[in-house]
């Protein structure tokens, strides 16, 4: 296989190994599993077991435990034997850090442990030091005599095992040989598979975990061709966005990390880590995983060509030129969809990030405010804010006076047909990407316009049910055909539940935007039914987080938060929430909130500020990875944090917008 997925053009599962947990079959073509982790503590058995029986009625088929250290490894016991007698054979899953011994301990009563391959018997000192490539490999023999145990315990007792790699939490020595790259989350988890396989043990999930979905995608993609290159097999992989916080940010994160790979057919078991009680993690994983249930491969033809695998895996932008606010090196903008109102009026504007000031007649523009709206041949009868344009079907664009702000769409055959009227500076051209069947692109007549037209924009939609695929494959067509004109990402909804509508837009937007694919966003929706349509404020309010969680448009702070665990020192919901209200308006900061001293520091990556529990009521404050101030009080936690915003220049006050 030359690339990271069986096909970039249509829907195929990756083919892997088959892993048992219990009895439940992981891989090789098995349905892809649910699973979450408990937040109790796990010496409370009962509220364990609870948690645990909740997390399985929502439709857990694992339910993860933390097992810091021993005690806990053996109370793993007491909460598999209650849910056994209750009734419930839902494997369990230890997660280890930094415990070896507790492993062992773990890995002869539940039916599978998570290592992490960052800590399992290297500690984080975040340290750079120089390896030759003998101090190298007496560090891989050290591991080696660590980890053989471990893995003979898995033989022996049929258990499983994780080789969990998470982006923040990688070992000094890999960071000092590879620094904090995807490349060096692959060798981490390669150096323990090399190590169980020359044990003849192949019970191996793997895992490729960030808080950044484009780090995380590269490095499952990485993995992929890794395994298949040096093993010439590929084991089953659990997919997961870590720190992925709460409520939409964290839904958005999370289905777009996830989901970009599951397009591709990789991806065996899910857990969608969100900073709220792990039931609720679960309705979120079904929601994904319910769009590859079923799933018709629509043929899209292949693109014969080496450079087409290429691009399915590259990181940088395509290329376009600028028209007006949109391509070149411009921010991906966004575009509203007021198609379907009667009337447009000020206040429609308030939900798409403008509010406007009676008393200094002014607009107030949002960090979150849409640069387009689409409202077809619905007039605007009202002085519109300086950054906002409409979009109008073509002849209600020739009725409008205000040529400036106003442009027109076309379809296809209207764009071709010379006798109508065209814009002279921005001309919108709609284009299903699959109705047609696919045109050849360098002997196309319309191509060729399009190609030599400096005021055209495109708006690829698709109606194919593997929609993301047949766009991405135009965008690489227009890119092999030297075609620069920008184009905007339509994505449809007609789905049945805002939460699954806020799945299909982040999926199948942000697989095309981490991969550098896409000038802007215009979801759309299509169900008749009213009060199943997401409401132009949550709607606006995806699109600009879709753009966040791909990095592509900043808008607001950035939250790393853990889903919490049986190591937590505070209430991390609550925390989270009271930091939130407090920083929401520092646009571009990465604020990281985290249950424990023991993982939090390594596992916040790239934050640019931490708040981590260090004690019961203590917390210590990072910037970067450097600690600031160590074990305050947690009641004036939030005060010093902002303190130390402002010492470090990353605060601003808040501006009151009136409504
Ligand atoms: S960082 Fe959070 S989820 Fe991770 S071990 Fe600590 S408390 Fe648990």
């Amino acid at each position: 296989m030359e690339l990271y997925a069986e096909s970039l053009t249509e829907y195929k599962r990756l083919a892997t190994l088959e892993v048992k947990v219990g009895d439940l079959l992981l891989g090789n073509f098995n349905p892809i599993r649910i699973q979450t982790m408990t937040t109790t503590d796990t010496m409370n058995t009962m509220a364990t077991v609870e948690q645990s029986i909740r997390c399985i009625e929502a439709g857990a088929e694992l339910v993860r435990i933390t097992a810091p250290s021993k005690k806990e490894a053996e109370n793993l016991l007491n909460i598999k034997n209650e849910l056994r007698k209750r009734g419930y054979s839902t494997p369990l899953v230890a997660d280890i850090h930094f415990t070896p011994n507790a492993a062992e301990i773990a890995a002869r009563i539940v039916e599978k442990v998570r290592v992490n391959p960052g800590n399992y018997v290297d500690k984080k000192k975040f340290e750079l030091i120089e390896y030759s490539d003998a101090d190298y490999l007496e560090e891989i023999e050290r591991i080696r005599n660590r980890f053989t145990p471990l893995v003979k315990i898995c033989k022996e007792y049929g258990t499983a095992m994780r080789i969990g790699t998470n982006h923040g939490s990688l070992s000094d020595r890999i960071m000092s040989r590879y620094g904090d790259t995807p490349i060096g989350m692959v060798e981490s988890a390669m150096e323990f598979l090399r190590i169980a396989e020359s044990e003849n043990y192949y019970n191996i999930v793997l895992s490729m975990k960030s808080s950044n979905p484009q780090v995380m995608v590269q490095a499952y993609r990485l993995l992929i061709e890794n395994m298949h290159d040096e093993l010439k097999h590929c084991y089953p992989l659990h997919l997961g966005v870590t720190e992925a916080g709460d409520g939409e940010d964290g839904r958005i994160k999370s289905a777009i990390g996830i989901g970009t790979l599951l397009e591709d057919g990789i991806g065996d078991t899910i857990r969608v880590s969100l900073t709220e009680d792990p039931e609720f993690e679960i309705p979120v994983c079904r929601d994904i995983v319910k769009r590859y249930t079923g799933i018709k491969s629509t043929h899209i033809p292949e693109i014969n060509n080496s450079s087409f695998f290429f691009l399915g895996k590259k990181t940088g932008t395509r290329s376009s030129f600028e028209i007006q606010n949109i391509g070149g090196k411009h921010v991906p903008v966004v575009i509203t969809d007021f198609s379907k109102k009667n009337k447009i009026t000020p206040r429609d504007l308030e939900d798409i990030g403008y509010a406007y000031d009676a008393i200094s007649d002014k607009w107030n523009i949002g960090d979150m405010a849409a640069d387009y709206i689409f409202c077809a041949h619905t007039p605007v009868d009202f002085a519109l804010p300086g950054t906002l344009k409409i979009i109008h079907d073509y002849k209600a664009w020739q009725a409008a006076s205000d040529k400036e702000k106003c442009f027109p769409v076309f379809d296809e055959k209207q764009y071709a047909d010379d006798t109508i009227q065209k814009s002279q500076s921005l001309n919108f051209v709609m284009l299903d990407c699959y109705s047609e069947g696919y045109p050849s692109l360098d002997e196309n007549i319309f191509f060729k316009k399009i190609q030599s037209d400096s005021t055209a924009v495109l708006l690829l939609s698709s109606t194919n049910q593997n929609a993301m695929q047949s766009i991405r494959r135009m965008f690489i067509e227009l890119e092999e055909n030297d075609i620069e004109n920008p184009a905007i990402i339509i994505c449809n909804s007609n789905d049945d539940t805002m939460d699954e509508s806020l799945i299909h837009y982040a999926v199948e937007t942000g697989a095309l935007l981490l991969d550098g694919f896409g000038n802007g966003i215009f979801p759309r929706y299509h169900a008749n039914e009213i009060s199943k349509q997401p409401g132009y404020k949550l709607l606006n309010s995806i699109a600009f987080g879709i753009l966040q969680a791909t990095r592509t448009r900043i808008s607001k702070t950035e939250y790393i938060s853990c889903p919490s665990c049986g190591r937590t020192l505070f209430d991390l919901q609550e925390t989270t929430a009271k930091i939130r209200a407090v920083t929401n308006h520092l646009k571009g900061v990465k604020i990281a909130i985290m249950g424990c001293i023991v993982n939090g520091p390594g596992e916040m990556a790239d934050a640019d500020f931490g708040y981590v529990g260090s004690g019961p009521g203590k917390i210590t404050l990072y910037k970067g990875k450097e600690v600031i101030k160590r074990s305050v009080p947690e009641d004036i936690a939030v005060d010093e944090l902002i303190n130390l915003l402002k010492e470090s220049e990353a605060w601003v006050e808040p501006v009151l917008i009136n409504a």
